[in-house]
């Protein structure tokens, strides 16, 4: 597939629009200005599009069936994991599991892999920058096993401190598990090297992918990761499908997650033999329909071109970080020399939940609030903040307006 680099010279923002209907729908009688896009991003037509064409021409349960529209099916959902699998380079389509999201990635790694491996006393090292959902499962797990969870702090603009990293790392530590980038601080950490020092002292890693995998170059070798969760939703995709990636090697040694049809080899009154990978890990009938559809997000990422996609994203944080720093009181929150396009930031003596509702008036969205990330909140002292996440489609103009609507509410507020 040609590269948008090679369609257009330049990046084309006006054009990339088109594609996002939503983008231009009024909100309040405004302008949609859509800057919540790590909750969640916009769909391009040909997402939307391959998910009426699923049910209106092939709709049927797969694996199973031998006919044709089955077949179909089948075959669509099993091209999906191999784009899948070239997209975060994996070496082969039996590591690629679908899942519903992140969230359940790491629940059954956390479930399958904790409750198989862990023994008491055993640690498992999370950083302070951690999303609810790479927070509970192990704190569930560790309940259970006796296991001890420990937490790798960051400095004051959002960074893991790394001496405090290697300090924290020895024989006891069998888990690490670490988001790739933070949905509060856009902080990107330095994953590879957090993965080899794990590795150097036996410890098996779990990327927590959720915000990463839309802005940065994903290679799951390269990193050496053993596990990668993703979702689909933040990556242009349909909602309720995502991703676990494993390691062949620590998958085949798990036992399964959830029993139920598909994942087994055989059953007998007795018990039952499990199937090979990945099936092994997808019980009962998947979310085919969005499974078929997410190759088609990848595809409008790869034609696009991440490195395309980084360059346009930074420009814009980088514009909004200058605009905003114009503006007294406003304290930005996450101030990393390694960020993808999220902007969160408080604003003296003015409470974000009211800037939120006030730019929704201005048909502007943004997040409020601790995103999922209580404990960090609690490390900078604060309740919450208000998120602006950039994407691919979003512009200069928007910014500006923006921070007009920013401006006025604060002065409203104040
Ligand atoms: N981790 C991070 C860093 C996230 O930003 C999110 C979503 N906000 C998740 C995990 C959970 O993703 P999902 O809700 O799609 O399962």
């Amino acid at each position: 597939m040609e590269t948008y680099r090679t369609i257009h010279s330049s990046y084309d923002v006006e054009h990339i629009r088109k594609d996002f209907p939503i983008l231009h729908t009024k909100v309040n009688n405004k302008s949609l200005v859509y800057f919540d896009n790590a909750a969640s991003t916009q769909k391009p037509l040909s997402v939307i599009s391959a998910l009426q064409e699923y049910y209106t021409t092939f709709n049927a349960n797969i694996h199973r069936g031998i006919h044709t529209l089955a077949e179909r099916a089948t075959h669509e959902f099993e091209t999906t994991r191999e784009e899948v699998r070239k997209f975060i380079n994996a070496s082969a389509r039996e590591e690629i599991i679908f899942t519903r999201g992140t969230t359940e990635s790491i629940n059954l790694v956390a479930s399958s892999w904790g409750r198989a491996f862990l023994k008491p006393g055993d640690e498992i090292l999370l950083s302070a920058m951690e999303h609810h959902s790479n927070m509970v499962p192990w704190f569930i797990v560790a309940r259970q096993q006796h296991a001890n969870v420990k937490i790798i702090p960051i400095n004051q603009q959002g960074e893991v401190i790394l001496e405090e990293y290697e300090k924290l790392l020895s024989e006891k530590v069998k888990i690490v598990s670490i988001v790739h980038a933070s949905n509060s601080l856009g902080t990107v950490n330095p994953i590879k090297k957090i993965i080899e020092r794990a590795h150097q002292h036996g410890a098996v890693v779990v990327v927590d992918g959720a915000q990463s995998t839309s802005h940065l170059h994903i290679d799951v070798q390269h990193l050496d990761a053993d596990f990668f969760a993703f979702s689909g939703h933040k990556i242009y995709g349909p909602t309720g499908i995502g991703v676990l990636y494993g390691k062949k090697h620590l998958l085949e040694a798990m036992p399964p997650y959830q029993g139920g049809g598909e994942m087994i080899g055989e059953v007998t009154y007795q018990g039952f033999t499990t199937n090979e990978l990945p099936y092994k890990f997808e019980a009962g009938t998947p979310n085919i329909a969005d499974a078929v559809v997410l190759k088609h997000a990848i595809r409008y990422i790869n034609t696009i071109g991440k490195d395309n996609i980084q360059r346009h994203e930074n420009e814009l944080l980088q514009y909004a970080t200058e605009k905003i720093s114009e503006i007294s009181g406003v304290k930005i929150i996450g101030q990393a020399k390694e960020k993808i396009s999220i902007l969160a930031f408080t604003v003296e003596g003015v409470h974000h939940q009211d800037i939120g509702i006030l730019l929704d008036k201005e048909g502007i969205a943004i997040r409020t609030g601790h995103h999922c990330t209580q404990p960090l909140m609690q490390r900078y002292g604060i309740a919450g903040t208000n998120r602006a996440s950039f994407a691919l489609y979003n512009t200069k103009s928007e910014v500006d307006y923006f921070m007009q609507a920013l401006h006025k509410a604060i002065r409203m507020l104040r």
